[in-house]
């Protein structure tokens, strides 16, 4: 066998076989008659850079994948790119100095595909270096033809039975980004605004109005009062002024309205927020829209058209100001609604959008269907769909997208909606091939394009074969996902799924935490707490690294990225390492029967297997692994390996093949278990030992051997044995004179003779023990307060007595002392008497142990 080095070089071994696996032993296999395991996988933006957090999820996939597999499942673990998107647009305006509207749509999505083609480039490298088992035979791009036929004939599908439908209704709208967003993008932060106070002129008299956005004046269509509130009942059904641009709106009752807030009077504008929506469509309320797509005041602000949000603003306000209609200011904190993308803050303006219906309780109780990992991450779906206030915006006004499949007649605006056999297409390159029903051929091409959610709500659809295959493979078996898109991509992929084929997606959701820091803190650049995988793969490997992610606790719990976890790591693979060194040139696979120290060992390896099986069923890749490492450190590096050392080094015989036999299943039993945390350094020693790849194997049976008791006490005798020698400083391999072992288990004596280094008896029964007493220590604090100056006679002849004597005496409670002459009575506790132990009239060390009693010759 070559020669292995002594300290493990984890660059060359990870790099050695980055190069030589074959990843086509991971593909799915559509023909084949074992049980399916397909994951629906994350497909990530390749925008950013591959990160930490994504190293993780993906660690978190492979280990599932890669046990499944040994577990004899048909495993798919695909990988997709969501690539469309707002990231993408911005990135490519950034590097290309350019506006979307300043170059052709069809050369800004070229310049959009470039950039994500070259991400996952970059990616491919960055995960092959990870030690992933993708499935490359089933990757996807969402934006290629061949995946955006199927969004397209979801959209489609989805139309003809009524679920996608186009209406004019409000949406959160950012004017940076020029394009409606659904609530999932909307993030909410506390900001301090100004509350005004101002006045408003009626009939009834004036009636006083809080508001913090003076620029939506122009769109008020309503005030409202609560119906209980005394002050204002008068005004209900009356109409007020709009100061400034000088409107009649009426005067609602609303029992939702605070009269604790400001006036206790509201003004309705269409819109301010989500509340407005809904007393908009309550009291079915006209639409005055003062703000525009790209955040301008509209022209019914009169002469504040033209302005922005923020000048607008401020120039009413100054206005109202000066013409004493403003009051009172005061600060107010304020939630508000930012664009998750670029942090300006969202309208909400009334458009004609393309919309998916919510059915909350079906998503619900689809959600109930499925196996939540860990269980509550259920309910945070389930408050989620009850804070929807209306439907699944899915049009955007960008460019890189999935194209809407859509056409409007120019004659009869009819909308002629694409039919499946004629995607893909964009219907901006394209006519559609047949007349309106008006007879006209006359169309002009839907410019909106799709929401990025409605490529990625498919991806389980996608990869168990829709919409081509018969036999489509629905439902899948795993989504693995982090918490921070359950109110997205899980939300939207239930409801996709049950709406197109009326399946839950997935028998099990895995829900893994972020990636923190070591400062505790989400990783980020701007934080200076950001570590690249590379980084790790430099210093310590990629098996470190996804040691880590496995350590780092159970599913759900966010995990913080620290070194020390990293150097822990590496030490565990030296230690590995170091075993398997010192084994490979005396182990063997041979047959042999096992004596009782190696039966206890295969029973620890039998519980050992019990136990990650266990925990790996569970998703408990911590206790796994935690498993493992105690299993090779302890038990077997500690314990077992210097329990048989002297067979393995001794002569040929039953014995010694017995140790090198179990040697070798232990070593290679771990390899196989570590095989989908640490893919490297475990086929590295695996395939050293058999000749075979570890990623082929089945995941280890337990034997059926149980943990040998005698074997058991044996390794306890041992454990002694060297506290014994260590306690009287002696080294480890320095004889002993002689051990006799008493035990009812029969002990075996081969591996006892090695450690001790000495002759070993196996006896049953218990040892005849006699005690000797041998010498007088007497106790100057006790002799000394009661004698004085006598004290140091006393002390030397009680000294000089026979100690058997002396023994008999302090058992009877006081001993009796000549001095000079005279007989002194001192109490028992004067003395103390050192015995010694005999057994068949030799001096022996005793050591009681729970199974044995071992006597050590003197
Ligand atoms: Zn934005
Ligand atoms: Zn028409």
């Amino acid at each position: 066998m070559s020669e292995v080095s002594k300290e493990y070089n984890f660059s060359e071994v990870e790099k050695k076989w980055v190069q030589s696996w074959d990843s086509s032993i991971y593909h799915f296999d559509w023909e084949s008659k074992k049980p399916q395991y397909i994951i629906d996988t994350p497909p990530p933006y390749p925008t950013g850079d591959f990160h930490i957090g994504n190293a993780l999820n993906w660690c978190y996939i492979d280990y599932v994948a890669r046990y499944k597999r040994m577990r004899g499942y048909n495993v798919m673990f695909p990988q997709g790119w969501d690539c469309h998107g707002l990231p993408t647009e911005v990135k490519v305006e950034q590097l290309n100095h350019i506006t979307k509207n300043q170059v052709p749509r069809a050369e800004f999505r070229r310049l959009c595909e470039k950039l994500t083609f070259e991400a996952i480039e970059r990616f491919h490298l960055s995960m092959g270096r990870l030690g992933l088992s993708t499935d490359w035979s089933n990757e996807y791009v969402t934006m290629k033809p061949e995946y955006y036929v199927k969004t397209q004939t979801s959209f489609v599908r989805m139309c003809q039975n009524g679920q996608i439908y186009r209406a004019n209704h409000p949406v959160n709208w950012c004017p940076r980004c020029g394009t409606a967003i659904a609530f999932a993008e909307v993030e909410y932060d506390s900001r301090t605004t100004t509350l005004n106070y101002m006045r408003f002129s009626a009939e009834e008299g004036e009636m006083q109005i809080a508001t913090s956005r003076p620029e939506l004046l122009p769109a008020c269509v309503a005030v409202a009062v609560n119906p209980d509130d005394e002050r204002y009942r008068k005004y209900i059904g009356k109409t007020v002024s709009v100061p400034i641009f000088n409107y009649e709106v009426p005067v609602l009752a609303d029992p939702v309205v605070d009269t604790s807030f400001g006036t206790g009077i509201v003004m309705i504008c269409t819109f301010g927020d989500r509340q407005d929506v809904r007393w908009w469509m309550e009291h079915h309320l006209p639409l005055r829209q003062s703000i525009d797509r790209e955040g301008m005041l509209t022209d019914i602000a009169g002469p504040y058209a033209g302005l922005s949000v923020a000048e607008a603003k401020k120039k009413i306000t100054q206005d109202m100001v000066n013409e004493g209609i403003i009051f009172k200011q005061e600060p107010l904190e304020q939630n508000v609604g930012l664009c998750w993308r670029c942090k300006t803050p969202i309208e909400i303006l009334s458009e004609q959008q393309w919309f998916v219906k919510i059915n909350r309780e079906e998503i619900k109780k689809t959600a109930e269907e499925i196996e939540w990992v860990p269980p509550h991450m259920q309910v945070r779906l389930k408050n989620w769909a009850d804070s929807m206030e209306w439907d699944w915006c899915i049009s955007r006004q960008r460019i890189f997208a999935t194209p809407i499949p859509v056409w409007y007649c120019r004659h009869c605006q009819e909308p002629k909606i694409a039919r499946e056999e004629w995607l893909p297409l964009d219907p901006n390159q394209v006519n559609p091939p047949e007349k309106c029903k008006c007879g006209s051929t006359d169309f002009i091409a839907e410019q909106d394009v799709l929401d990025t959610w409605m490529d990625s709500s498919i991806s389980a659809l996608a990869v168990a074969g829709w919409p081509d295959r018969k036999d489509l493979r629905m439902p899948t078996q795993l989504r693995p996902q982090g918490h921070d898109i359950i109110r997205t991509w899980a939300f939207y992929t239930i409801l996709r799924t049950k709406s197109l084929e009326g399946v839950k997606p997935w028998d099990t959701i895995l829900v893994n935490g972020m990636a923190l820091g070591e400062d505790g803190h989400k990783m980020s650049k701007s934080l200076n707490n950001f570590i690249r995988p590379e980084e790790v793969f430099q210093t310590n490997g990629a098996d470190a690294l996804r040691q880590w992610g496995a350590m780092g606790g159970s599913p759900g719990n966010d995990i913080m990225f620290q070194w020390k976890e990293i150097t822990a790591a590496s030490r565990f693979q030296q230690k590995l390492w170091s075993i398997y060194r010192f084994s490979l040139p005396l182990i063997a696979k041979v047959d042999a029967v096992p004596g009782q120290v190696d039966r206890w060992l295969l029973g620890e390896l039998d519980s050992l297997i019990i136990k990650a099986t266990t925990a790996m069923d569970a998703y408990q890749f911590d206790e796994t692994m935690k498993a493992i490492r105690g299993f090779a450190w302890e038990v077997l590096a500690d314990n077992y390996i210097e329990l048989v050392k002297a067979r393995l080094y001794g002569p040929d015989g039953p014995e010694k093949r017995a140790a090198q036999n179990t040697l070798y299943t232990a070593l290679k039993t771990i390899s196989q278990l570590m095989a989908p945390f640490t893919p490297f350094i475990s086929e590295e020693i695996h395939h050293t030992l058999t000749g075979e790849s570890v990623h082929v194997q089945s995941w280890p049976e337990p034997s059926g051997v149980a943990i040998d008791l005698a074997g058991l006490a044996i390794k306890e005798i041992a454990a002694a044995l060297r506290r014994y020698k260590a306690e009287k400083g002696m080294a480890l391999n320095s004889p002993l004179r002689g051990i006799v072992v008493y035990s009812d288990l029969s002990l075996e004596t081969i591996d006892l003779v090695g450690v001790a280094n000495s002759q070993v008896d196996s006896r049953t029964g218990s040892p005849q023990i006699e005690m000797r007493p041998i010498a007088i220590r007497p106790q100057m604090k006790v002799i000394g307060p009661r004698f004085k100056d006598k004290s140091g006679k006393i002390i030397k002849a009680l000294s000089g007595m026979d100690p058997a004597l002396v023994s008999d005496q302090k058992n009877r409670g006081i001993i009796a002392v000549p001095v000079d002459d005279e007989i002194i009575e001192v109490p028992a506790q004067a003395a103390e008497i050192v015995v010694e132990s005999l057994s068949a009239g030799e001096a022996v060390d005793i050591m009681h142990l729970e199974k044995a009693t071992v006597l050590v010759r003197r």
